[in-house]
């Protein structure tokens, strides 16, 4: 016979998934000896199999049945009764805690005979039927469904009958009328009476916490939380101890340490003669938990002993729910608490100074997303603040500046010492350039994966996105807002870790733990307090252990000197992806005009050659930065017409210039070729190698370009280490080809300089078809790198620049998927294929070294599926390097 029902005296921390949180904490609680008012767990298996039949097993009545009877013989007492009653809560509590779900229901077993026996026995009418009607209120709102504010109302009214300005002060009398009304109303809304048979009370409420598992705020918050939907929760029935039993009881909660500081000692609020939520619901002002020694010093001498225990046993932050009866204290819950990032480091490195934990347990403890937290600086939260209005929290971070309309002016402002905010309807790879002159970006359209937010993110710039409230109009310079305007030159702040825009122009703080990652401890802890030197040191010993245990290496994406320069102080050993496009655009943009456009050999060649010293320098400078490390290059990757002006832009001026007779014949040339190079497809088109192997001569001068670099930097007696890498390959003949190329082309600038020059070569493999077929592939590479985007893209077969905006939403609503999956590797689809892809790659060519570059390489749990199918290094924007440190030490634990 399946074991439905475990007494707190049989179970423990460990067996969360059949006892749920709440019931296998109290199960370990009982065990270490604590007291804890006994009871027992109903398990998730009896609610999974009531959700599957509509009603519970048939046993389920039996075994409650039989641990209450010893419930009632260890207490003395029985459930209900008249004389005596014994009073019991019932708790949800699943694996995770779920605030979505059903609320617990106390004093359960009151009625109208055993109200009377409890203000006897409590010596306390008033306490009894303060009670009862809870009991009746919060019945009848979970249980039987009846809106609460029938309620509420009620409960008003009569105060207000009896002059009593808080609920306390409702005497026994009100409080009587109160019960017949709450009656009244059940009666009214169900169409039965309360039910006054304890054990049925009981049942029901066993049933609606079950039924509490499908509702929709609680699966709601299972998809957000990515909680699966099958796991069932856990019941709790729980002896009552009651805290509002005058004067010498009281309840509270408790934190082993500051969950918001992560400060060492006992944190906590306490309430005198109060019951269950009272503390959490703010009605009445708590004290802290020292004052609560002063009130009742001796189970509070007795809580923190408990208190102690509890973390030593844990080894970690603890929080707790706990009542004083008439004196005695009795512990009602506890878990691992949650904890802000500040906190989560700073608690890690107090236990390891503890001896609690390991170094390597302290990885455990903390995250790379409460790292991003706390790299990034923020608005104060003692400045006065005017909400304007509130967006998604995009790319998080503290920015203040005045706004401007577009790039140009960004630029324009930002180079004359003024402090700007690009606001924009949404941005475009034109705005690029505003977008690194300014402070931060604030677009009215978008969402979280939008081009804004992903180039603020990879920048690291403050980024609040889809404000749809803002209406922008570029052409007039305003904003307008709930009726008032702003315009160009207004100060604005926004808050890129909650999305919320301000007027005028708040102070900044900047970021200790981000001084730290560039410049070095001591820089980091410089001139601050001592919360903020330990927090400093606790990030500093946690990530160089990080570094000290993983695999993985981290590399960055890259395509200037300067972020090259800023990803090594911030722990990048090379880089994974230099991005050759944005070198192609600016000024350069002409040259790439003049080589499309070009009629003959002559004047093609002229364009590239033209190019060649440009991206030559280029790569110098880089390679400077990256002396020593590994330098991939990808060789142009976007279809040509990126570089061309926009189609439908253009035909309206040629046109137009027609019918004035004025037309112009770059132009109409031009025209012509942007005609020519417009695809329907564009990233299934023309582009990457399919653009080298087509576009005569243009990977050539890429590859020259960066062996020159290379000889230029050996000259000047540097250690370059340049990897080119080929995009877009889908079978071995593409590759041989670009390869044969460069080789030859290696060699040559080799022998004109007199330099040896070793340049591994390479491919990305981001294409289905790459991956099949790596085995073969690899036969011909120095190197993989999973290009995680297209990857992704083309094994969904997802426009990537398409799909996000037009229905990503609906889809994770419907949980299709909980996360984008170009946010997080969908490792189940195209997780496989890269599995495939780097075994066959080693099957190919045992030497062959193994990457990931794209969006992915800078998500935690992405990282973690890299680090276990064996990849080398993951590749991520320069501000992800310290989180994909920390998150590849934090795989290997
Ligand atoms: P939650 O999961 O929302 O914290 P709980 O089951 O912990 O719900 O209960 C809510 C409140 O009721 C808590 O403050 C708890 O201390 C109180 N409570 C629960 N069971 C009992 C009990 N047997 N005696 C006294 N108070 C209780
Ligand atoms: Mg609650
Ligand atoms: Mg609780």
């Amino acid at each position: 016979m399946t074991q439905y029902v475990y007494d707190f005296e049989h179970g423990d921390k460990d067996q969360k998934d059949l006892l749920g949180g709440k019931g296998a904490n109290l199960a370990e609680m009982t065990k270490l000896g604590l007291p804890v008012p006994p009871g027992f767990t109903i398990t998730t298996e009896a609610c999974r199999a009531y959700l599957a039949q509509g009603q519970a097993p048939a046993e389920l009545g039996v075994q409650v049945t039989k641990e209450l009877r010893l419930l009632e013989q260890k207490m003395g007492r029985r459930l209900g009764n008249s004389e005596d009653p014994l009073l019991v809560s019932v708790r949800s509590g699943a694996k995770f805690s779920m605030p979505g779900m059903m609320e617990t229901v106390l004093n359960i077993g009151l009625n109208d005979d055993s109200v009377e026996g409890l203000a006897r026995v409590g010596g306390d009418d008033r306490f009894a039927w303060d009670s009862y009607r809870r009991l009746i209120q919060m019945f009848g709102a979970t249980v039987m469904h009846i809106d609460s504010s029938k309620f509420a109302e009620a409960l008003d009214r009569k105060k207000q009958e009896h002059g009593a300005k808080t609920d306390p002060e409702l005497s026994v009398d009100g409080l009587k009328e109160l019960v017949d009304e709450y009656k009244e109303i059940v009666r009214e809304e169900t169409g039965r009476d309360f039910p006054q048979w304890p054990r049925e009370q009981l049942d029901m409420a066993i049933i609606a916490v079950f039924k509490s598992w499908n509702t929709e705020r609680a699966r709601l918050y299972r998809r957000r939380e990515r909680i699966p939907h099958d796991l069932g929760t856990a019941v709790n029935v729980c002896t009552m101890v009651f805290g509002n039993m005058g004067e010498s009881s009281g309840t509270g909660v408790a934190f082993t340490r500051d969950p918001s500081t992560g400060h060492a000692g006992h944190y906590g609020d306490y309430l005198i003669n109060a019951q269950g939520e009272d503390v959490v619901a703010g009605i009445r002002n708590t004290m802290s938990l020292a004052d609560m020694g002063d009130h009742h010093p001796e189970p509070f001498k007795q809580l923190e002993a408990n208190l102690r225990l509890l973390e030593t046993h844990y080894r970690d932050l603890c929080d707790v729910e706990f009542t004083v009866e008439r004196g005695k204290l009795w512990m009602l819950q506890t878990r691992v608490g949650k904890r802000t990032a500040n906190a989560a480091f700073r608690i890690a490195g107090q236990l390891v100074d503890e001896q609690l934990i390991t170094m390597d347990e302290a990885l455990e403890r903390v995250t790379g997303e409460q790292l991003v937290q706390l790299m990034f600086p923020q608005l104060d939260p003692n400045g006065e603040r005017t909400l304007v209005t509130k967006g998604m929290a995009a790319s998080p971070g503290a920015a203040v500046g005045k706004v401007v309309f577009d790039s140009a002016a960004a630029v324009e402002q930002a180079a004359q010492g003024e402090d700007v905010l690009l606001v924009r309807r949404e941005t475009n790879p034109d705005d690029l350039s505003g977008m690194i002159a300014s402070r931060g970006i604030l677009t009215a359209r978008g969402g979280k994966t939008s081009h804004a937010a992903v180039v603020a993110r990879g920048m690291g710039r403050t980024c609040v996105c889809g404000a749809e409230e803002l209406t922008i109009d570029p052409v007039a310079k305003t904003i307008t807002v709930g009726g008032k305007t702003y315009g160009e030159g207004d100060w604005m702040s926004i808050d890129g870790a909650t999305g919320e825009v301000f007027e005028g122009r708040l102070e900044v703080v900047p970021s200790p733990v981000m001084r730290y990652l560039e410049e070095g401890l001591e820089a980091g802890i410089e001139g601050q307090d001592d919360e903020t030197v330990e927090l400093v040191r606790a990030v500093d010993r946690i990530l160089t252990h990080a570094d000290s245990v993983r695999r993985l290496q981290v590399r960055t994406n890259a395509d200037t000197a300067e972020d090259s320069q800023r990803a090594r102080q911030l722990g990048a050993q090379g880089i994974g992806l230099c991005r050759t496009e944005h070198m192609f655009l600016g000024d350069r943009r002409v040259l790439i005009e003049r080589m499309i456009l070009a009629k003959e050999e002559g004047e093609k060649q002229a364009a590239l050659d033209a190019l060649l010293p440009l991206q030559r320098q280029d790569f110098v400078e880089m390679l400077e930065a990256m002396d020593g490390l590994p330098m991939t290059v990808r060789l142009l990757d976007p279809p040509l017409h990126e570089f061309l002006p926009d189609l439908t832009e253009l035909s309206v001026k040629v046109a137009v210039a027609e019918a004035k007779g004025e037309s112009d014949q770059h132009d109409t040339e031009l025209l012509e070729a942007v005609r020519k190079q417009h695809e329907s497809n564009p990233m299934l088109g023309l582009r990457g190698v399919r653009l080298g192997l087509t576009v005569k001569g243009l990977f050539a001068l890429q590859v020259r370009a960066l062996a020159e670099a290379a000889a230029i930097r050996k000259q000047a007696g540097g250690d370059p280490r340049p990897e080119v890498m080929v995009p877009l390959v889908g079978s071995i003949n593409e590759l041989d080809l670009i390869r044969d190329e460069s080789e030859q082309i290696i060699r040559t600038v080799a022998e004109e300089k007199g330099v040896e020059l070793s340049m591994p070569i390479g491919t990305m493999i981001e294409l289905p078809r790459a991956a099949l077929t790596s085995e073969r592939i690899a036969e011909s590479a120095d190197f993989f790198s999973f290009g995680t985007n297209d990857l992704t893209q083309t094994t969904w077969g997802f426009s990537r620049d398409d799909v996000e905006a037009a229905f990503f939403n609906n889809y994770m609503d419907k949980g299709v998927f909980t996360v984008s999956p170009f946010e997080t590797l969908d490792q189940t689809g195209v997780g496989r294929l890269v599995k495939l892809g780097a075994e066959g790659g080693r099957k190919g060519n045992p030497d062959i070294h193994l990457g990931v570059c794209g969006e992915h390489g800078g998500d935690p749990q992405s990282i973690h599926f890299f680090h276990g199918v064996g990849l080398d290094y993951v590749s991520c924007s320069p501000f992800r390097v310290p989180v994909a440190r920390l998150e590849a030490g934090r795989a290997t634990v």
